[in-house]
């Protein structure tokens, strides 16, 4: 039976497993440590995840990485969130180390492909996978393939959405993925509840502090707008509302290039799908042409391991391709 290595690498996590064939996990380490975003230490690391699962003899490794990728390569262009990874021969360098194929790919194509081949996007020809977290990571599924450019995945995160001057990481302003990302939702509805209790306290500046000590407190996280959104409060709807605005709109421009048979929503933010769902759907449905809706699934991610899977999956399909 033949294994595969698949490694979901954040920068400073590891999520690693070994897949069989069919993709399912055999084995699995998950640590994290800042040393991980150190070329050297994060090279190390790998060579003695494969030396610990030894007796599962791995053919292969694939790693999910988080950043602008030549896959062809397995070159890093450069990683926005980590320094010091830009222009790396990592595939050149750590075969040298293991002495078997690495593939190294974009982290949402490695979710697209785990989502795609087991998950919600089974059996589907056309379909766009988006990340939901900190930016918006994306990815397409082509007649079953990831329609790949040089720099292997489609950074449709980066499509420009609004005039409004929003700073992206990519240096530029407005991007969908400034609207949508979770420090981004969190920092609206802070300052969204901050307004309500300066307009309160306008009102009735009169009010006892103990009950204006009972106002609605900011959030920490994308979890509680969400937990908030489900018992009805109102500045936690509006967040939903607006997410669903910018997305849905973002969206119905995608569905009209790519007329997908489904769109597939993963990462932290989609927790809130079940709140976001019909907001969402409005709007794709007002804004996209018609003919492109017809049959339109909108579903959320399946795998609980896309990471791992899809990288194991991106070690496994490049063997294939490179016999031919
Ligand atoms: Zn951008």
């Amino acid at each position: 039976m033949s294994t595969y290595l698949g490694i979901d690498w954040g920068g400073t996590y590891i999520k690693a497993g070994v897949i069989d064939s069919k993709g399912k996990i055999l084995a699995k380490k998950v640590y994290s440590s800042s040393k991980l975003r150190e070329k050297e230490f994060f090279i190390s690391e790998i060579v003695s995840l494969l030396a610990s699962f030894k007796k599962y003899k791995v053919k292969a490794i694939g790693i999910g990485a988080p950043g602008i990728i030549n896959i062809e390569k397995g070159f890093i262009y450069y990683l926005p969130n980590i320094l010091g990874w830009k222009k790396f021969p990592l595939k050149k360098s750590l075969e040298k180390k293991v002495k078997i194929p690495v593939s190294v790919d974009n982290d949402a194509n490695v979710f697209a492909l785990a989502e795609a081949r087991l998950g919600a996007g089974k059996n589907l020809s056309r379909a766009i996978f988006l990340t939901l977290g900190t930016g918006l990571g994306s990815s397409v599924i082509f007649d079953q393939q990831i329609l790949r450019r040089k720099t292997s995945a489609l950074e449709l995160g980066h499509f420009p959405i609004s005039l409004k001057k929003n700073r992206c990481g990519c240096g530029n302003y407005g991007c969908i993925e400034t609207f949508v990302g979770n420090s981004y939702l969190v920092k609206r509805y802070n300052k969204l509840v901050k307004k309500e209790r300066s307009e309160r306290s306008e009102r009735s500046p009169e009010r006892p502090t103990g009950e204006r000590s009972r106002t609605i407190k900011g959030v920490e996280g994308v979890k509680d707008i969400y937990q908030r959104g489900l018992k009805g409060e109102k500045n936690a709807i509006c967040i939903w509302k607006e997410f669903s605005f910018y997305l849905g709109r973002f969206l119905a421009g995608m569905v009209n290039i790519f007329n997908p048979q489904a769109i597939i929503l993963g990462g932290g933010v989609s927790g809130a799908y079940k709140l976001f769902r019909p907001y969402l759907i409005s709007v794709i449905k007002e804004q996209a042409m018609w003919p492109n809706l017809e049959g339109l699934k909108l579903r959320k991610a399946k795998l609980k391991n896309a990471g791992i899977i899809g990288a194991g999956l991106l070690a496994k399909e490049s063997l294939v391709v490179r016999k031919d």
